[in-house]
């Protein structure tokens, strides 16, 4: 969904998410690397000059396996929008070098920012590094099922650091 930048009123351009467009689902799906069931939200689009401001609040529910228990789960993640889009033409290359850095800024070609880039964006940066059952934002009050149980059955994806299992060895040895 391309926006073109032209046509960003002075007030500002309001999207919303109640309605939700199946390329805004696939947008928030590579953010959230999951399958997502639900989106709600608004965006606020507003243009100063060639700076495109992304405000607003969004919000997805989805089902992903966690990354503790490893059991497909409801997730709700999200959270406010504070995006700014600048035009890649115009940065020189050691301005873009520094934005890059920036998670919060990203850029546009031409005239037109790309919306499902956005709400990808969004998602990605709303990402936890390790989502699980304990996160803030599970849907269900706790773990279906104890990881003292799953442990035993499957292998830890996440191992500890490796320095940290030789001690755990030593000890066992002891
Ligand atoms: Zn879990």
């Amino acid at each position: 969904m391309l926006l073109n930048i032209e046509k960003i009123p002075d007030e500002g351009l309001n999207i919303t998410f109640d309605d939700v467009e199946p390329w805004v689902i696939q947008a928030a799906q590579v953010g959230l690397e999951g399958k997502v069931l639900r989106i709600d939200g608004e965006l606020e689009v507003h243009r100063k000059g060639q700076l495109i401001e992304v405000s607003g609040a969004l919000h997805a529910e989805l089902s992903r396996a966690c990354d503790r228990c490893s059991e497909d789960l409801p997730f709700r993640l999200g959270g406010p929008v504070n995006l700014s889009y600048v035009p890649f033409d115009d940065a020189a290359p050691e301005e873009r070098e520094l934005q890059e850095g920036d998670l919060d800024v990203g850029f546009y070609t031409g005239s037109t920012v790309d919306l499902a880039a956005v709400v990808s964006e969004h998602f990605a940066l709303s990402l936890p590094t390790r989502l699980t059952c304990e996160a803030e934002g599970f849907a269900l009050p706790a773990c279906v099922r104890p990881a003292s149980s799953k442990a035993s059955q499957t292998q830890d994806p996440f191992p500890v650091d490796s320095r940290f299992a030789v001690l755990k060895h030593l000890k066992l040895e002891n």
